[in-house]
């Protein structure tokens, strides 16, 4: 266990006064709902409900400074154990029971909490409190041995599992052995004696991992459990579900300890979860499901497939009215959409848990809409309602089921929309293995029975997941719903056999490699590789809630786009301009390449004109159609930045291709060319191109290229003028750090500029501006807005050399720096405030004081991140740019970000 020990003088046992123990019980709490950050999150609702009235068991939550506490010093305090043992004895006074004691033992279960939610993160303990005297206590008086043995059975494998850390198989082989031999199919089918027999053996199994025998104390037990739930919150797991939610590791858990509500009492009782309205679709409808004599994770875990909640109303109608009217309360009390844990016991009702439930962007969408309009919250609260991030569901593909013949080898539960095409995997593992990190190179789809918080990185990288067991609520749907990632869960016709990596259904069998395809919005499993079709952004909900946002903004967004294609598509999603159109990516074409060879290879400047000029036609071409994409809108055209060698064949290869040649036809008549191929190939080699001649270096040592860049971008800008299209060019010099560099380039733009205009008697509105993607750079700004009239932070490489970060090669070391705490994001993904941020603003306001009007936006990957546009906003930049795809988050972000500003509520976005 890791835990983090401060400097000899810093340590302090406890804070005096601090209040660490919070009861809740008799109607009354000594916290309430707003209390997250001591409470947690499920300790707040606890509280809150209790205070409500409503039949929530007693207990008490122990807040999250005591873990806090607990991280920095490796133990409990012995204020912390005081306050909590008077909290007990309040709670075994209220329920007049003794805690694991007696002919009426009290039991509790210790749950962790923290202030945001993180589903199946950390684990739970039930029927703490039990030993071998209090289980046959429980068995006597409840009159029902087997239920007192399975609750027996649970704690020494929840125990065992979470504080004991024994490894789950351990136990499952001996419930599963039990199983086999006594011919049941189901848990519940083991009767009283089997259990003891387990029992047995699960006792064997803590002896043999930890050469101790299962605690019998009681508040052994306690103290044991509520540190391990402590200790859980620097868990893998848990961290790395932090790190992709974007939550700070500093937070620490609160732990519940609440008096124990039966369900696996037998056929009168039983438990549950669900939402007041669906999460996937967002329809207005009671969701959810449970099982009849069961207890806790069954639900969710999978292991048992749950029943809808629509059952609960023929089995027990008065209860399915109490939950109705429970939850219903519930939603207008906290105006939001409640993902709720109930348990009935002998036929009656406990609440156990509710918070805001997670949804996918079309249900957070509907939701927020639905719920302006039956007056619960106003149009303003509504766009908060959505994550930015959750509009990407909006853009998920669907299946295009014209193409291909369309076989449904199973269907099971639209978890999470979309659709996703891929491979069969069976491990996490596997996945991360074929899919490679990050970049999709080969799209998986990750199989599994049900899947733990264990295959946590391979759902990461799969373009989709597929469970055989478990419902809308299972650990699968929830975190993929969460990820924006397209799920089907509980497809009970398929078989998932890890063992010998097999997926078998209707007869047929899979394995690992073969191609399926998944339809999360329909729980389709189809076989094969379906092609996928572009979504519809128009969708009449969502723009209904862009207007509603629309207005707030003040931001600009554009997006980033080389071809008139994506050009198109980014006005669709309401780009208002590109923000930077990279030219390089024009001359990768088929039919430009032989001539940027040609430009590259020639060896006088004559020649070198002769391959541009047939270049400029085409170019030309390219920015004709994207300026009538983006009538009326700026395009920032950037000139030629990437080091030349990236458009000739590698040296690998050239020496392969030579050698063969040699060794077959030495006498062909291409190995001339192939050989001078190859000498400017290694004329051109750099020890590190991200340093080397590019950018701006290349402009200024081969003028001429600038010259027909410039030519293109005017001529095509005259043309389409001349067609009654408004078009404003801004030309973009890349890679600049000093004046100079700038004021050399900007001459030649300008000077063709008017060339081009004199030629075709017709002059255009443009601007001459610089990326600052250079630490000098923005240094000097104020010296550079002399001739730049806009800037446009190039992210992307700005956090690459602010850092002294290789992008592509900073995956060795992010890993660790992550999981050490030493960088708490990517700064690649989300902005660096701090650093790279600090030089943006200064940047900017050195540039402003030269140059008042100085349009000023970003171009990297984060112009798309929220919490990286929520920042351009704040230091006032004009727009940020993004991919196509981003525009839509982008947007909402920037809505945001000026709403908060305006309406003076909390974002809610910045964890
Ligand atoms: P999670 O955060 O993973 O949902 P919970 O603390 O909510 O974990 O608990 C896991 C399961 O145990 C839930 O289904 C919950 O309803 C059940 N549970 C927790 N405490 C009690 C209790 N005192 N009595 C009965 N069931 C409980
Ligand atoms: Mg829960
Ligand atoms: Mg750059």
């Amino acid at each position: 266990m890791a835990t983090t020990t401060l400097p000899e003088t810093e340590i302090h046992e406890s804070k005096p006064g601090t209040k660490y123990v919070y009861f809740f019980g008799g109607g009354k709490a000594d916290g309430n709902g707003k209390m997250k950050d001591d409470l947690g999150g499920k300790g707040a609702g606890l509280a809150e409900m209790t205070n409500a009235g409503l039949p929530v068991p007693p207990g008490f939550t122990i807040q999250t400074e005591a873990c806090r506490e607990h991280m920095r010093q490796g133990k409990t305090s012995a204020e912390v154990n005081r306050q909590m043992d008077e909290a007990l004895k309040k709670l075994e006074t209220l329920q007049g029971q003794p805690l694991g004691k007696g002919e009426n033992p009290l039991l509790v279960s210790v749950r962790s909490g923290a202030k945001f939610s993180m589903p199946g993160m950390m684990d739970t303990i039930l029927n703490l409190g039990l030993n071998d005297q209090t289980v046959e206590a429980l068995a006597k008086r409840s009159g029902n041995p087997r239920f007192a043995y399975d609750s027996y059975r649970r704690l020494i494998q929840m125990f065992g599992n979470v504080v004991l850390e024994i490894p789950k198989p351990a136990f499952d082989e001996v419930f599963d052995a039990k199983k086999k031999q006594k011919k049941a199919k189901l848990d519940t089918d083991l009767d009283a004696k089997a259990l003891q027999e387990v029992i047995e053996e699960y006792k064997k199994v803590v002896k043999k991992h930890t050469k101790a025998d299962f605690p019998q104390d009681p508040h052994d037990q306690l103290t044991m459990a509520r540190d391990a739930v402590f200790h859980s919150w620097l868990n893998d797991r848990a961290k790395h579900y932090r790190r992709i939610n974007n939550i700070s590791d500093d937070l620490g858990t609160a732990v519940n300890v609440q008096a124990m509500v039966y369900g696996n009492l037998g056929d009168t009782s039983g438990t549950g979860v669900g939402f007041t309205r669906n999460p996937a679709t967002g329809d207005k409808e009671f969701y959810g499901e449970f099982l009849l004599n069961a207890q806790g994770e069954d639900v969710v875990s999978g292991v048992r497939t749950p029943v809808h909640i629509s059952e609960l109303h023929k089995i027990m109608p008065s209860v399915y009215d109490q939950l109705r009217d429970i939850t219903t309360r519930l939603e207008k009390h906290y105006k939001d959409m409640q993902d709720f844990e109930f348990t009935i016991q002998d036929g009656k009702l406990y609440m156990l848990q509710t918070r805001n439930g997670k949804r996918t962007g079309l249900a957070a969408v509907r939701v927020a809409i639905q719920m302006v309009e039956e007056g619960l919250i106003t149009k303003e609260e509504a766009i908060f309602r959505v994550e930015p991030n959750q509009l990407y569901d909006f853009l998920v593909p669907r299946l295009d089921e014209k193409k291909t013949k369309v076989e449904v080898l199973a269907t099971g539960l639209p978890a999470s929309p979309g659709a996703a095409v891929g491979q069969i995997v069976f491990t996490a593992d596997e996945a991360v293995e074929k899919a490679g990190h990050g970049n999709q190179k080969n799209p998986v789809i990750l199989v599994r029975a049900e899947t733990t918080p264990e295959d946590i990185h391979g759902m990461e990288v799969a373009a989709g997941i597929l469970t055989s067991r478990g419902g809308m609520t299972s650990h699968a749907a929830v975190v993929t719903r969460g990820m924006g990632k397209c799920c089907v869960a509980g497809a009970g016709d398929i078989r998932v056999d890890e063992k010998t990596r097999e997926m078998q259904v209707k007869g047929q069998v899979f394995k690992a490699g073969d191609w399926i395809s998944l339809d999360g919005t329909t729980g389709r499993v189809i076989k094969g590789k379906l092609g996928t079709l572009p979504p519809k952004a128009d969708d009449p909900e969502l723009l209904k809630l862009m207007s509603w946002s629309e207005p707030f903004r003040t931001m600009k967004v554009r997006a980033n786009a080389d071809i008139p294609r994506d050009a198109i598509q980014a006005r669709a999603f309401g780009a208002e301009g590109i923000g930077l159109c990279r030219t390089e990516h024009m001359f990768f074409g088929e039919e430009k390449l032989p001539h940027m060879r040609a430009m590259i290879l020639a060896s006088t400047e004559k020649e070198r004109r002769a391959a541009l000029r047939k270049l400029l036609p085409l170019q030309r071409k390219d920015f004709d159609g994207v300026f009538r994409a983006m009538d009326g809108f700026p395009v920032t055209i950037r000139t030629l930045d990437p080091p030349l060698h990236e458009f000739l064949p590698r040296r690998e290869d050239l020496l392969v291709e030579i050698a063969v040649l040699e060794a077959t036809k030495p006498r062909s008549p291409k190995l001339k060319g192939l050989r001078s191929l190859l000498q400017r190939v290694e004329e051109l080699h750099e020890f590190n191109p991200m340093l080397g001649h590019r950018g701006c270096r290349l402009g200024i040592t081969y003028p001429e290229i600038t010259e027909m860049q410039a030519r293109a971008i005017f001529e095509a800008a005259v043309a389409v003028a001349k067609d009654g299209v408004k078009v404003h060019p801004e030309v973009m010099i890349p890679l600049v750090a000093t004046l100079k560099e700038t004021a050399n380039q900007a001459a030649i733009i300008h000077r063709v500029a008017q060339e081009v205009f004199k030629e075709k008697g017709k002059k255009v509105d443009y601007m001459v501006g610089t990326m600052i993607e250079l630490p000098r750079a923005a240094l000097v700004a104020d010296e550079i807005a002399k001739e730049a009239q806009f800037f446009s932070f190039g992210t992307n490489d700005l956090t690459q050399t602010t850092f002294g970060f290789s992008r592509d090669d900073v995956n060795k070391v992010l890993p660790t720096y992550l999981a050490e705490g030493i960088l708490k994001q990517d700064p690649f993904a989300v902005l660096d405030r701090e650093g790279v941020g600090q030089l943006i603003r200064m940047a900017t306001e050195r540039g402003r004081k030269t140059r008042p009007d100085l349009k000023v936006g970003i171009c990297g990957e984060h112009g798309g991140e929220p919490s990286s546009v929520e920042f351009c906003y704040q230091i006032g930049l004009n727009y940020v740019s993004c991919s196509p795809f981003r525009v839509l988050t982008a947007r909402l972000a920037a809505a945001q970000a000026a709403a908060s500003e305006k309406l003076k509520v909390e974002g809610g976005r910045t964890k």
